[in-house]
């Protein structure tokens, strides 16, 4: 069992895309390897740069899967760049939002008001996050607002997430555009920055040092969990590959064939 070599772990944060499932598809028997994460008495929380579910979203996805948690456990990019709009500008502030309608009902229930890309008048932020609506028009408005002044916030820079299809393009193809677009770089608020796992550990109430970070990719996953002072565990068969994880300096503490073997061998 994990803790038996890791006797100083005692809080998981786990990535969910590609680390608990792909898309629907569960990877493994998560009831039972939440079981046994509960038997060896570790806290867990939930971080992911997925901006296109919210924290109660993810909770129902994870109760279909038999896999209950509290909404407090689920920490998310879309969430604290949110806290970090609402600690930097005034509530009513215009937001153009490049992303998906739940992410634009989170918006709108900050108090936030959401412009479209028809809509004349300006808007001081333009949060970019993943959306699978994506047109020219989009693209256009956002690169003259923040041409225009408008502050650019992107939720993650994840180029691509792992699919039963294959890899298809995430936030990071549609940053990288409007950075093109714009001519200007985004303040990154997902992984690697230290953000998410900083909260996630606060919620746990553990130490860097006893604080495991779980994920399927190096660049944001590890990086961050390694930024943050953490223990790492890649597992494989979601991003990166064994090779690019050999060749990762320095090296994630663990790597492992997936959740189950990270849990149980
Ligand atoms: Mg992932």
């Amino acid at each position: 069992m994990l803790t038996n070599h890791y006797p100083q772990i005692r809080g998981l944060i786990l990535d969910m895309d590609g680390v608990l499932w792909h898309d629907d598809e569960p990877i493994g028997d998560l009831p039972e390897i939440f079981s046994a994460i509960d038997r060896m008495a570790l806290k867990v929380t939930f971080a992911t740069n997925n901006a296109t579910k919210s924290a109660s979203e993810f909770l129902h996805k994870l109760a279909d899967f038999g896999v209950k948690v509290h909404p407090e456990q689920i920490v998310t990019a879309a969430d604290a760049a949110l806290r970090y709009i609402s600690e930097h500008f005034a509530p009513s502030t215009q937001i153009f939002v490049i992303g998906s309608e739940s992410l634009r009902e989170e918006v709108r229930k900050h108090g936030f008001l959401v412009t479209d890309e028809q809509d004349s008048t300006g808007a001081d932020v333009v949060l970019v996050a993943l959306d699978t609506h994506i047109n020219y028009q989009k693209l256009a408005r956002a690169g003259l607002l923040i041409r225009a002044g408008a502050k650019f916030i992107a939720t993650n820079t994840d180029a691509t997430y792992p699919t039963p299809k294959g890899l298809l393009p995430g936030a990071g193809t549609l940053v990288a555009a409007v950075a093109a677009a714009s001519g200007k770089e985004p303040l990154v608020i997902g992984k690697p920055q230290p953000t998410l796992f900083q909260q996630a550990m606060e919620i746990m109430g553990t130490q860097p040092q006893e604080t495991l970070c779980v994920g399927d990719r190096l660049e944001t996953d590890i990086l961050g969990g390694q930024n943050a002072g953490c223990l790492t565990a890649l597992v494989l068969g979601g991003v990166s590959t064994l090779e690019q994880a050999q060749a990762w300096q320095p090296q994630p503490t663990i790597i492992a064939r997936d959740l189950k073997s990270l849990v149980y061998d």
